[in-house]
This record gives structure tokens, C-alpha cells and sequence, in this order.
């Protein structure tokens, strides 16, 4: 019987999780013993589908916004990382279990290509994303502070994760990214083009100057084209990770999980570039 995996949001029909799956599966020789696509899922209607999916030959699904605390709330078993998070991206269902996993944090320090032991690190954001990237690198060895422009979201991050709050003095000015080695911006900041340059840093409380060659960019946030903190943070010579390649090692990770192959990253890669080409072109 086919091995089904799909990835439920709402909304979800624009997700590159299927065709970067797909891609994966061929490439390992899989396909006709796996599939993977996308599941629309309301809120409201999230755990009656998923207590359904096993039936209908489904082993394992991601989850994506809106279902990543959910998706925790209702699995039977939940790893120390998952549960640590506050979130699950990844479900298996096993003989009657729903097992929870995280691997948007495994696939954020995979996607580094750097170590982060005994490194300042500052994580922009105080939602499900920055949880992971704040628990992964804490975890990883760095050492973390989280900015938001909501200070009580902050504090609260902080005091889950143990790890220390920027003062909210910083957000009146520019924040001070000297002191940091990496940064990560988990907001959704740069999911859409700027309507004039500088928006978006604007919006991060960045400063163009501030950023140089020492420092390791992560923007979570993606888009059609590169985000303008990736533009900038390349432009000043920094080393950036885009979005897209942590969307690719969370994929990877997950798949490695459920299919025990090592998954072909390149192949991953590209099939995103086509599939946003052809977007781009209006083929989709
Ligand atoms: P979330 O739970 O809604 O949290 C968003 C955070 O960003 C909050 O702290 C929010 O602050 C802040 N924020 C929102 N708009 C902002 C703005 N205009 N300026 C400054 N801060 C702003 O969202 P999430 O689930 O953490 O996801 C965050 C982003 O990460 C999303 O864009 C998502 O696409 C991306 N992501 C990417 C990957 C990947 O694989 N590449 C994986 C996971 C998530 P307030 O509380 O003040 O609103």
C-alpha cells in the first residue's frame, strides 16, 4: 500500500512542500512507494482530519501555520525537543499513536553549515519560529537573546526557554547587532517585497550599517526573491541563509525520519527554484 505524507495549513495551497518532496522521493527511487501533498485544514477541523489520516494510508504529515501548538496538543507521544518548543511540525502515525517531532529546529542548525557553540546569537520575533530557533541554538551551544517589538512576547520566550530578553529600550533606536555573531529573523518580515528599500529593516529595527562580514544572517522569512535582509546582509559581506534552505533541511530531517534515506538536498533545492520560477511566470 502507498505510504502517504502530506503537509496541512491553512492556508496551504501555495506551500513548497509537496513539490520539494516529490522531487526527493523520485530521486531516492520512492515514488511509487511514498506520495506527498497538501491538506487544506481549518483550524476548527484539525484534529478530526488528523485522527483520520492514518486510515486513509497516511504515516506522517508536516504541519505548518496555524496547527504547530495544535499539532503537539494532540499527539500521544511528543520528543523532549517538541515538547521543550512549545510546537510540533512533523506527526508519524504508528499503530495507533501520533508521535510529535520538531524539526524546524534540527533543520535551522543543519542549515547553518557552522557551528554555534559560545556564539553571541540574537533571534528577532516571539512566535512559533522563534521558539525553535531560540531553543535550537540555546541548545546548539550559543549563547541567545530574543528581540520583539512586543516586550511581554519576549519576556515570555525568554522565561520558557531560559534564555535572556533584549532590554525593550533597544527598540526605540537601531539594535545593537555588533554584539552579535548570529542573527536570525523569525517574523514575518520579508515574506513580501518592501514597498520602498529599507521597510523591512525598518520594521526589524536594523541598520544596514550595522551588519558586516562577521556576522551570520538567517532569515526565516522567504519569498519569490531574496528577502532585502539577505540583500543587505550579502551586500555587506555577511554569510546568509535564506529561507528556502531552511525549509529544505526541516523537509529533510522530516523525510529522513519517515523514509530512514538520506535525503538529496540539491534535488530538493531545485525543485523550489523551478516550482518558483514557474510561479514567477504565472504557470501557477
Ligand atoms: P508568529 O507565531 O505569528 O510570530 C510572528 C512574530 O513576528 C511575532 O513575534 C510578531 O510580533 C512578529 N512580527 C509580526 N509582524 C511583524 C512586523 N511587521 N514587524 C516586526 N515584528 C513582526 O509566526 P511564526 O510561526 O513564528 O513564523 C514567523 C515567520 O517564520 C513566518 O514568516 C514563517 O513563514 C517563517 N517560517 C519559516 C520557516 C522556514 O522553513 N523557512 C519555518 C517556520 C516559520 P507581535 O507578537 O508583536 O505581532
Amino acid at each position: 500500500m502507498l505510504k502517504r505524507l502530506a503537509v496541512l495549513g491553512f492556508p496551504v495551497a501555495h506551500s513548497l512542500s509537496p513539490v520539494m518532496h516529490t522531487a526527493a522521493l523520485r530521486e531516492l527511487s520512492l515514488a511509487d512507494e511514498w506520495s506527498y501533498d497538501a491538506i487544506t485544514v481549518r483550524p476548527e477541523d484539525f484534529e478530526t482530519v488528523v485522527r483520520s489520516l492514518p486510515e486513509a494510508g497516511y504515516v506522517g504529515v508536516n504541519v505548518t501555520i496555524p496547527h504547530k501548538e495544535a499539532a503537539l496538543g494532540i499527539a500521544s507521544v511528543a520528543s523532549e525537543r517538541a515538547r521543550a518548543i512549545g510546537a510540533a511540525n512533523m506527526l508519524s502515525f504508528e499503530a495507533g499513536s501520533i508521535e510529535a517531532e520538531n524539526t524546524d529546529a534540527p533543520g535551522l542548525i543543519a542549515a547553518l553549515n557552522e557551528p554555534a557553540a559560545g556564539r553571541p546569537a540574537l533571534v528577532l520575533g516571539a512566535g512559533g519560529a522563534a521558539r525553535a530557533a531560540a531553543w535550537a541554538l540555546a541548545d546548539a551551544g550559543a549563547a541567545v537573546r530574543v528581540w520583539s517589538r512586543t516586550p511581554r512576547r519576549t519576556e515570555a520566550l525568554a522565561a520558557d526557554l531560559q534564555v535572556r530578553p533584549l532590554e525593550s529600550e533597544a527598540s526605540r533606536g537601531s539594535l545593537p547587532v555588533g554584539h552579535f555573531e548570529i542573527l536570525v529573523n523569525a517574523t514575518p518580515v520579508g515574506l513580501q517585497a518592501p514597498d520602498q528599500e529599507g521597510d523591512d529593516l525598518k520594521a526589524l529595527h536594523l541598520d544596514a550599517d550595522s551588519l558586516t562580514g562577521q556576522h551570520l544572517v538567517v532569515d526565516l522569512a522567504y519569498g519569490a526573491e531574496e528577502t532585502e535582509l539577505v540583500r543587505v546582509a550579502r551586500r555587506a559581506g555577511a554569510t546568509a541563509v535564506d529561507g528556502r534552505d531552511i525549509l529544505v533541511r526541516q523537509g529533510a530531517v522530516s523525510l529522513q525520519i519517515w523514509t530512514g534515506r538520506e535525503p538529496p538536498l540539491k534535488t530538493m533545492r531545485e525543485a523550489i527554484k523551478v516550482r518558483q520560477s514557474e510561479e514567477r511566470s504565472g504557470g501557477f
